[in-house]
Parts: structure tokens; C-alpha cells; sequence
């Protein structure tokens, strides 16, 4: 362990503890050096913030919903005063370029202040009986305790979209980060605490999968709110105790159509801002491109260009436009994604491999170019399983009943994007295409107040939106015999 690395620690109970135990080594993506430590935290401190929580949520589900949303409103505030350091710390230990970390943090101080609004506009419902005298209310209560674990590519915004749905509709919760990426989240939580949230509505522990393991199977949890890899998510499916909702935001091997009426430089920008942003460590990301074949050669020519114009570096330098990946199996992965793509007969239109010329201050780094592969077949990883890196596969076809077949030929249902300026092709790509978000003519799918989930093997369950509220609340069926 590095000396003066700075240490962190736990927020629990509405205090930060002190910790004895094991630690966790936090590393600068682009450098490779060390940044910090936080602790790895064991079953006994789960058990202290599940049991804090367990307290909370007795007061927190009675506080008046008009309280509950000035709280959020407030916790937006700070993390807007916050926002420099905050975002400072996720391009440190993540990587992005700092504009994004700084975009980062106004999206999550955004969906505090909506999810303020949502805490007063928990409806019920009146419902007529077939007897004369009885009146049928529904209301909705909190679920209760939140256990809710996130992985490391939008380390503030994930863990606020658990956050604040859960504590506006009257749930505490128990948030596990990811290993890679706590400190970000570290300094969202001081904003919690300067802005007066009650002890052990929220509680912080970090740790690795250990410890998201032992947080998952606790009794004393709730509701599961998770957001990560396939096979992680099927982990946790398994080690639930107990009978509890579940809710999963997974992988994806998003597609983009573009058609030969679209508006060809709109489709290459989209395609290279959604194929390469974060160094495609994007759940959303555009994995491959299908083009229709007479705009084929024009649409490659063009994106080569895009692609070229790319910059790489450390995400602190300004006009750095693809930062380092998070993490060395990462880079492995996308390698392994490209190998067998180029073994396939792919044609390798740029990338596939390390830069070259790094700094000496990077060459440590985790970084691998934007890569642009032609001629790509469904066989290869990339046109199939989740690269999560800076890689996009092109093919060309014919009819769009291919393209979109092709689209759909995956285990995932995340989000998927055309290109047209054909209003038949619009709505036969929007009712067609079995993913949870589809967007026409952009490339950005999530907005916060609209529903936002996969499909299929891309999870179950709702995040943003009203409709993200909904999983933190139950069904209550009161019915009333009046007698009138
Ligand atoms: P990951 O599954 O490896 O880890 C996610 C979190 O789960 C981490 O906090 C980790 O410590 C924890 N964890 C690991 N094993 C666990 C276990 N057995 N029990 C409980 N917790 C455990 O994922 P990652 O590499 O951090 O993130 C990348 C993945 O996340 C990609 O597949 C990406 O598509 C997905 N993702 C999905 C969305 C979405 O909204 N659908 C958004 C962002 C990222």
C-alpha cells in the first residue's frame, strides 16, 4: 500500500466510520497509479447500515411526502455546489474526459430535483363495489429497505437513480459501488449529509463483490436494485434470500439501422458519438452498425473520417475525446472482441490495437483506439455479445426485414437506434424492434423522465420516469365497509 494515499470510509448510520479491516486499492485508469483506498467493507459492517436503515425507514416512511422532496431538492443543490470535485474524482477513477464527468453530475443533480417533484405525486386510487356500503382504496406504501448495487461506468448517475427513486417514494437504502469507482460516490454522499438527510436513510458501504454478495442475500433487505454485468446479475438472481422483488439493469449489444433515406452525416455522427463516448463503456453504446448497401461505401468512408478525428488521452486533458477504460480486462476484452472479428474476415478500417504514441506519464494506462470494422457477420463476438469498449462492427444489407431481423438477434434488449426519413420505415423499426428503448434519428435513449429498461436478457424492471418509482412501492388494497 502506497503511503499518504489518501483513506476513506464507510457511511453509516448518518456517520463516516472508522474501519479496521481489509482495504481496497483505487487506481487512475490513465496513469495506472494508485489514488486511494477504501474499505472493503465485511458482513458486519452490512449488518450495521442494513440495521441503520431498518431504524430510518420506520421515521422516513411516515415523513410527510412534501418533506421528503424539499430533502432531495435540497441534496441537489449541494451536488450542484459540488460538481467540480465530484466530477474530478469520476474522471479520475474512471476515466471519461472531465466535460462528461462534469455532465455526469448535472444529470444526477437533475434527477434529484425530479424525483423531488415525484415524491408528491404518489396516487391511489378509488375503486366501486358490486355491495352497496364498501369503498375499495388502493394506496401505495414504500417497499421498505433498499439494497442497491452499481458498477463503475456512470459511478454518480446509477447509484442516483436508485437513490433518489427509492428515498422519494419512502424507502432507505444500503448502496454498494463499485470497487473501482467509490470515491465519486463518496463525495455524492458528504452532499447527503450536508443537506440534512435523517441518520440511516442512506448508508454507503464499499467493498468488492464480497461484500455486494453478503449485501444481496441479507434477510433484513427488501429489494434488490441492481445495475451491472450478465453474469453478475444472474448471481444475485441465486443468492437472494428470502422472496423479494428484483430489480436488473444488465448488458446490451445495441444495434443501429441506417436506411438509405436517412440523412447520411446525421447517421455518422450518431454512429461515432454513441459507438466511441466513454470509450464505449456504454450499456447503451452502439455495438454494430447495419447499412443499407447502396450507402455502404459512402457511410464507412465518412465515419472513417469521424473516427480519425478522435482524440485520445488522459480524460483531465482538455480535447481528450476518448479516455483510458476503467479497468485492464477491458482492454483485454476489446482486444479479444477485434481478434476474432479480423480472424473472421472483418476488414480493419482503423484501431485495433494500443496507441502508439502515449506519453510517458500513460503508458501504464488502460487505453485501446477507436476501432472501426467492415464487412462484419453475425458470427463475430462483436455483432453478438457485449464488447463494452471502443469498437463498432459494420454490415451491409438489403431489405430492411434483414436489417431488422439481424437487430433482434441477440439474447439483449436494451436500446436500439435508425436512422430514416421514411415515415413507414419509422414506425416498422419502432414496433418491430424488441428493445426496451428504440431511438429514431438520434442516438441519445434515456431521458430522466421517461421508463428506461432492457428487455430479454438485458433485465427486468424500470429505472427514471414515474414508472422508476414504482419499484420502491407496493400495492395496499383497503376496503372499507361504510355502510351508505
Ligand atoms: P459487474 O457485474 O462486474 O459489477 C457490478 C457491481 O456488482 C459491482 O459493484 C460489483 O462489486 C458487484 N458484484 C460483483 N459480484 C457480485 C455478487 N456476486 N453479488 C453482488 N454484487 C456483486 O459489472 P461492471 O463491470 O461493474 O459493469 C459493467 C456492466 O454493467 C456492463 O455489462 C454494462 O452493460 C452494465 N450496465 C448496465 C446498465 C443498464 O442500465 N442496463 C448501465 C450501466 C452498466
Amino acid at each position: 500500500m502506497a503511503t499518504g494515499m489518501q483513506a476513506y470510509e464507510c457511511f453509516i448510520d448518518g456517520r463516516w466510520e472508522s474501519h479496521h479491516g481489509d482495504w481496497i486499492t483505487v487506481r487512475n485508469p490513465a496513469t495506472g497509479q494508485t489514488l486511494a483506498r477504501v474499505p472493503c467493507a465485511d458482513a458486519a459492517a452490512v449488518d450495521r447500515a442494513v440495521a441503520a436503515a431498518r431504524r430510518a425507514f420506520a421515521g422516513w416512511r411516515r415523513t410527510n411526502p412534501s418533506t421528503r422532496a424539499n430533502l432531495l431538492h435540497a441534496i441537489a443543490d449541494r451536488v450542484t455546489l459540488a460538481e467540480a470535485t465530484i466530477a474530478r474524482a469520476i474522471t479520475s477513477e474512471q476515466g471519461k474526459p472531465l466535460a462528461e464527468a462534469h455532465g455526469e453530475v448535472q444529470k444526477l443533480a437533475k434527477t434529484f430535483h425530479f424525483y423531488a417533484e415525484e415524491a408528491t405525486r404518489v396516487f391511489g386510487s378509488t375503486i366501486p363495489n358490486e355491495e352497496d356500503g364498501f369503498l375499495s382504496i388502493v394506496e401505495r406504501e414504500p417497499i421498505g429497505v433498499v439494497g442497491a448495487i452499481t458498477p463503475w461506468n456512470y459511478p454518480v448517475e446509477l447509484v442516483g437513480w436508485k437513490l433518489c427513486a427509492a428515498l422519494a417514494a419512502g424507502c432507505t437504502i444500503v448502496v454498494k459501488p463499485s470497487e473501482y469507482t467509490p470515491v465519486s460516490v463518496i463525495e455524492l454522499f458528504r452532499c447527503l449529509k450536508q443537506a440534512g438527510l435523517p441518520a440511516g436513510c442512506a448508508n454507503l458501504i464499499t467493498g468488492d463483490g464480497s461484500t455486494g454478495q453478503y449485501l444481496v442475500a441479507h434477510p433484513g433487505v427488501d429489494k434488490i436494485a441492481f445495475t451491472g454485468s450478465l453474469a453478475t446479475g444472474q448471481t444475485i438472481s441465486r443468492s437472494v434470500t428470502g422472496i423479494k422483488p428484483i430489480t436488473l439493469e444488465l448488458g446490451g449489444n445495441c444495434p443501429l439501422i441506417i436506411t438509405a433515406t436517412a440523412d447520411l452525416d446525421a447517421a455518422v455522427k450518431g454512429a461515432a458519438r454513441r459507438a466511441y463516448r466513454n470509450a464505449g463503456q456504454i450499456c447503451i453504446a452502439v455495438n454494430r452498425a447495419y447499412v443499407q448497401r447502396h450507402i455502404y461505401p459512402a457511410f464507412l468512408d465518412r465515419l472513417v473520417a469521424a473516427v480519425r478525428s478522435l482524440r485520445v488521452g488522459d480524460g483531465m486533458q482538455e480535447g481528450v475525446d476518448i479516455g483510458p477504460l476503467t479497468t485492464p480486462a477491458g482492454v483485454a476484452k476489446v482486444d479479444l472482441h477485434v481478434q476474432d472479428a479480423v480472424g473472421k474476415q472483418a476488414r480493419l478500417l482503423r484501431g485495433g490495437k494500443r496507441p502508439d504514441a502515449l506519453s510517458k506519464v500513460l503508458q501504464e494506462g488502460n487505453f485501446y483506439e477507436p476501432t472501426l470494422l467492415a464487412d462484419c457477420t453475425q458470427q463475430m463476438l462483436v455483432m453478438h455479445e457485449e464488447t463494452f469498449g471502443p469498437v463498432l462492427g459494420v454490415a451491409p444489407f438489403d431489405s430492411l426485414d434483414e436489417a431488422i431481423e439481424l437487430a433482434n438477434a441477440t439474447p439483449y434488449g436494451l436500446a436500439a437506434y435508425a436512422y430514416t426519413n421514411d415515415i413507414r420505415e419509422t414506425f416498422k423499426l419502432t414496433r418491430e424492434l424488441d428493445f426496451g428503448s428504440v431511438g429514431i434519428n438520434h442516438v441519445d435513449a434515456g431521458i430522466i423522465n421517461a421508463p428506461y429498461g432492457g428487455r430479454k436478457q438485458s433485465g427486468i424492471g424500470y429505472e427514471h420516469g414515474h414508472e422508476g418509482m414504482q419499484g420502491y412501492l407496493l400495492f395496499k388494497h383497503v376496503r372499507v365497509r361504510h355502510g351508505n
